[in-house]
């Protein structure tokens, strides 16, 4: 049998430079190596014929023979008089495959859980406005997630090709090693590096999903969201995240709560709070105020007399506990006077007026404190 061009084996040009040449190989060693197909020997024979070209192409001198001479550089029954000493017997696979699967197959070292890999969580943030949080309400979410491969239907092969019983393991997913100690054998039991613990090799990946099982896709969820909800909290939807593998179950769908800010109310618990300007003269005289609430608007009447910063306790205004939306906190309502800042000359001579009859200043702004501070 001839054998191929070592270039076209590797499938790059004759010039290429070295980083190119390995990543290549690097490429057809993953694919062809055996552990990756056990018992498959058109894969073996590729994964030789691979590794025969990159041991040649990757190293200067034999590249720069092989230019020359061709195959016959290696050929030990001499004729192309070039490069002496045939293949390579002392080739070390492990350096290729240190570099190369390294990443891959984890150098045995790392363990992956037995069976298969449930799907991850997704988190998200949704924004709901100050009444939505307080009596709850439906929203749609548009979800970056995955879900089961419609050609493979999750099991990773090629629709019609199945996966084969790993010959490694024997479909366990687990190896019995043997190590030489100073202590006499070892032995211990690690899991299988060819399945990845999964005891199938999937031989001919499915090839929308590249042997992933999966794949991605923008979902619509609708979430109720509770009455009661407070800003930060997060709601648990079940199912939702990323698919799982066949026989493992979704992740979930991790939705945390942004209550936008309201122009007038404010949350504390369960309580609602607000500042509500009033006039002097609805603080001297009394009136009806109308004051926002969840429920509309409320008619709360104040005592004539009414000073700045009074609190007063609108009960039942607040918000409905989570638990039990019967059940709501109180609104508290701060009032303020505010003081008009321009006054018509009519106004002005009014309140001089007023002034001139109560004589309204107040006793310490006009004398001071008397005797605070005490004089030795
Ligand atoms: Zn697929
Ligand atoms: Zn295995």
């Amino acid at each position: 049998m001839d054998k191929r061009d070592y270039y076209e084996v590797l499938g790059v040009a004759k010039g290429a430079q070295e980083a190119e040449v390995k990543k290549a190989y690097r490429k057809l060693a993953k694919q062809y190596h055996p552990d990756a197909n056990p018992d498959n020997k058109e894969a073996e024979a590729k994964f030789k014929e691979a590794s025969e070209a990159y041991e040649v192409l990757s190293d200067e001198q034999k590249r720069a023979a092989y230019d020359r001479y061709g195959h016959s550089a290696f050929d030990q029954n001499g004729g192309g008089g070039g490069f002496s000493g045939g293949f390579d017997t002392d080739f070390d696979m492990n350096d290729i495959f240190g570099s190369v699967f390294g990443d891959i197959f984890g150098g045995g070292g790392r363990r992956r859980p037995q069976g298969p890999m449930p799907g991850a969580d997704i988190r998200q943030t949704i924004q709901v406005t100050f009444e939505e949080a307080a009596f709850g309400c439906e929203k749609e979410l548009s979800v970056n997630t995955s879900e089961t491969c419609s050609t493979c239907h999750g099991t990773k092969a090629k629709p019609g090709t199945s996966a084969a019983t790993c010959g490694k393991c024997g479909g366990t997913g687990q190896v019995r090693v043997t190590q030489r100690t100073i202590l006499g054998a070892m032995q211990s039991v690690q899991t299988c590096d060819a399945c990845h613990g999964q005891g199938k090799i999937i031989k001919e990946p499915c090839v929308k999903c590249h042997g992933q099982g999966k794949v991605r896709a923008n979902k619509k969820v609708t979430i109720s969201i509770p009455a009661g909800i407070d800003h930060g909290q997060t709601l648990r939807v079940s199912g939702k995240g990323e698919v799982g593998e066949v026989g493992a179950p979704n992740g979930d769908l991790l939705v945390t709560i942004s209550i936008k800010p309201h122009q007038v109310l404010e949350r504390r618990d369960n309580d609602v709070y607000m500042r509500m300007p009033i006039s002097f003269m609805q603080a001297a005289l009394g009136g009806e105020l109308s004051i926002p609430t969840l429920d509309g608007n409320v008619k709360f009447t104040i005592q004539a007399g009414t000073q700045t910063s009074t609190t007063f306790r609108l009960q039942g205004k607040g918000i409905p506990n989570i638990r039990n939306k019967k059940y709501r906190g109180d609104q508290y309502v701060e009032v303020y006077i505010v003081v008009p800042k321009e006054l018509t000359e009519k106004q002005r001579n009014i309140l001089r007026e007023f002034e001139a009859e109560t004589g309204d200043q107040t006793e310490e702004s006009k004398k001071g404190w008397q005797n605070i501070f005490k004089k030795k």
